[in-house]
């Protein structure tokens, strides 16, 4: 099986990635986000496990990607497991890269990414995408159970990353109305913390996470049915929110992001217009 593959955006007709490859030493993730979408399709998603002889495998596999590809770690799992602290596999597999010529986008939501600063440091040509929910670390916890990093844990860890390298904030998704009440102080808390990108996008349902999100929120699950299933659309699979109030949470983010003069983009909005650089955050890597 190849640990390094095509990135697939699951046929999503509103993705707008570059041309770029996925690598995740874990399958499966332990973090626990009642909205993730893959858990849905990863068998026994919520015991993440690392791959088998995965260190032995990438070193023979990454051989034949090409010089200055981009490479997302990851796409479907936190390359910070909660059992990576003691693992340790994602920090062997960033010195197995730091011989090599690519871009490197590691995509996390926990603070353990700053205990590997000194490896990044040497990867030459690396972004790190930092997903960020909300403020409120109450909220945070219910909606991330897995994630036992804070808020302000997360804040200060892109402070400290942001001094040597590109952070682009994901701030996403935008659970209406559980994180949205507040949207110009959380994009200014990341602004503030040195993020270059804000990347949005709005919660999509599937039944697995929408079944999730309405037992840990029931004061909210009639007005998600009234806007996802009755008033909502039916685009590749998701049930997404009516294109008005999409727009106008989005348009939100971007003027709080723009009036901190940082890039913005929306992640399978269909907004292309809205987009003031390019969708992951790739244009934060040097010569992209
Ligand atoms: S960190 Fe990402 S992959 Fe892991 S549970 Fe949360 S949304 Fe899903």
């Amino acid at each position: 099986m190849p640990l390094i593959t095509p990135f697939d955006p699951w046929r999503n007709q509103y993705c707008t990635c570059p041309d770029k490859f996925s690598l995740s030493p874990y399958t499966g993730c332990g973090h626990a986000c009642l909205y993730c979408y893959a858990s849905s399709y990863i068998r026994n998603f919520s015991n993440p496990r690392p791959k088998k002889d995965f260190l032995k495998r990438l070193e023979n596999q990454i051989k034949k990607i090409t010089k200055n590809s981009i490479i997302t770690i990851a796409n479907s799992s936190d390359p910070y497991q909660p059992i990576e602290k003691e693992l340790k596999l994602t920090r062997k597999m960033l010195i197995l890269l730091e011989k090599c010529e690519l871009k490197i986008n590691i995509v996390t939501k926990s603070i353990l990414i700053s205990r590997d600063l000194d490896v990044l440091k040497n990867l030459g040509n690396v972004v790190v995408s930092f997903t960020f929910t909300c403020m409120d670390e109450r909220l945070a916890q219910r909606l991330e159970p897995g994630c036992i990093c804070r808020p302000l844990e997360k804040l200060r860890t892109i402070s400290m990353l942001s001094k040597y390298i590109p952070v682009a904030a994901r701030f996403d998704p935008l659970i209406y109305p559980l994180n949205t009440t507040n949207i110009k102080e959380t994009v200014n808390a990341l602004s503030d913390s040195g993020v270059k990108q804000i990347i949005t996008s709005t919660y999509k349902t599937k039944p697995d996470n929408f079944k999730r999100m309405c037992a840990q929120f029931p004061e909210h699950a009639l007005l998600w049915k009234n806007l996802y299933l009755t008033c909502g659309e039916r685009k590749g699979g998701y049930n997404y929110l009516a294109l008005s109030l999409r727009q106008k949470l989005v348009e939100e983010v971007k003027e709080a992001a723009l009036s901190e003069k940082l890039k913005f983009s929306t992640c399978r909005e269909g907004f292309y217009n809205a987009n003031t650089t390019n969708c992951d955050g790739s244009s934060l890597f040097i010569f992209s």
